[in-house]
């Protein structure tokens, strides 16, 4: 493979003096810049080989070589050794060059970042609700210690007003920014300013409470309104609720993780609740009125004459409401027929006599599906 001429790559002449070797590289790497011409790999090419050629030209050591004895000369001692440079190689050899101002690229300093502003932490606090709470929502008072803005010093850090500065190196800005001058132009750079660490001003004399962090510890009752729908596991962020943050920062969130306590009686799936209903034999064969527990009272049921165990009621929207306030659930009621397990000898003279009436044979039919065949329909 022919390596170009460096004198061509760069176009000058073999007498070019540094100024015009330099002039003439600097018009190639922002021409061929990898950000002006990105997924190019000719423009990458063109990029590496002007670097190559600059890196050599612009040494009067290399460039006398490589007037006398060409390519050869310099191979191995620019750390090309005929293998090309790498763009990380090139970028490095630049930072050489310009200063670290070129590793941010060819951004003029544009950037418009504010003073840094301390954010608080995020707090989280678990709330335990019943299914009643869930359903209808609540208002809950929770007690919590957390950073809050130090009185004494006003949220500053500072003992008064005479012990806080504006940063003179930043000028309250909180950033400072480098110009440096190169052949590529203008190069700026912006940092946190190293003094005041970014707030953009200086604290002398912090203040005695807080210890110049501008907050402090405290136990608060935060009144948190639960939305009617929460589940269990769900978490609810309220923003700004949480730690305040160092000299006069913002607040951090409060998250609040919901826990439901288990109900006496009632199940939950989703929003639908299951309850279990145990009838004895003679009601489940007569029929009779009952009450089931809801969220939030009992509601009188009417059970028909001949209900079989395993039979499900769907007693709809008196489950939970959903939190998106698409409608409500259903409370689904599983039937279950008792069997006494102890019986006195009237009431085994009784059963015996009834043991061989023909109502007292089963007759199931197609209605009294199977135990799997009413879970398949439950979960459809
Ligand atoms: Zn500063
Ligand atoms: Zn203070």
């Amino acid at each position: 493979m022919s390596k170009r001429d460096y004198y061509d790559v760069l176009g000058v002449s073999r007498n070019a003096t540094l100024v015009e070797i330099k002039k003439a590289y600097r018009k190639l790497a922002i021409k061929y810049h990898p950000d002006k011409n990105p997924d190019d790999p000719d423009a990458e090419e063109k990029f590496k080989e002007a670097a190559e050629a600059y890196e050599v030209l612009s040494d009067p050591d290399k460039r006398r070589r490589y007037d006398q004895f060409g390519h050869s000369g310099v191979g191995g001692s620019g750390g090309f050794g005929g293998g090309g440079m790498s763009m990380d190689d090139i970028f490095s050899h630049f930072g050489d060059i310009f200063g670290s101002a070129f590793g941010g690229g060819f951004s003029s300093g544009g950037s418009q970042r504010s003073r840094r502003v301390n954010k608080g932490s995020n707090l989280r606090v678990k709330v335990k609700l019943t299914l009643d709470e869930m359903a209808n929502g609540v208002e809950k008072k929770i007690k919590i210690k957390k950073y809050v803005k130090c009185k004494a010093c006003n949220g500053t850090g500072a003992a008064d007003s005479n012990s806080m500065q504006t940063c003179p190196t930043c000028r309250g800005t909180g950033q400072v920014t480098r110009v440096t001058n190169t052949f590529l132009g203008q190069m700026h750079t912006t940092s946190t300013c190293p003094q005041c660490g970014g707030e953009g001003r200086i604290i002398h004399k912090p203040c005695h409470v807080c210890h110049g962090n501008g907050i402090v510890k405290e136990e608060e009752i935060v009144t948190v309104k639960i939305p009617p729908g929460v589940n269990n596991g769900m978490q609810l962020t309220l923003s700004g609720k949480g730690n305040a943050g160092a000299r006069g920062g913002i607040n951090g969130d409060l998250i609040i993780l919901i826990e439901e306590v288990p109900h006496e009686h009632l199940k939950r799936d989703g929003n639908n609740l299951i309850y279990d209903l145990y009838l004895n034999f003679a009601d489940a064969a007569l029929g009779t009125e009952v009450y089931i527990p809801t969220v939030d009272k009992k509601v009188k049921f009417k059970i028909p004459a001949g209900t079989q165990g395993g039979k499900v009621f769907r007693l709809r929207g008196k489950g939970l409401p959903d939190i998106n306030g698409y409608g409500r659930g259903d409370l689904i009621v599983n039937v279950n027929v008792w069997t006494p397990q102890k019986l006195s000898r009237e009431e085994k003279e009784i059963l015996e006599k009834l043991r061989n009436s023909d109502n007292f044979k089963p007759k199931p039919t197609s209605k009294d599906k199977s135990f799997f065949e009413r879970m398949k329909e439950y979960f459809k």
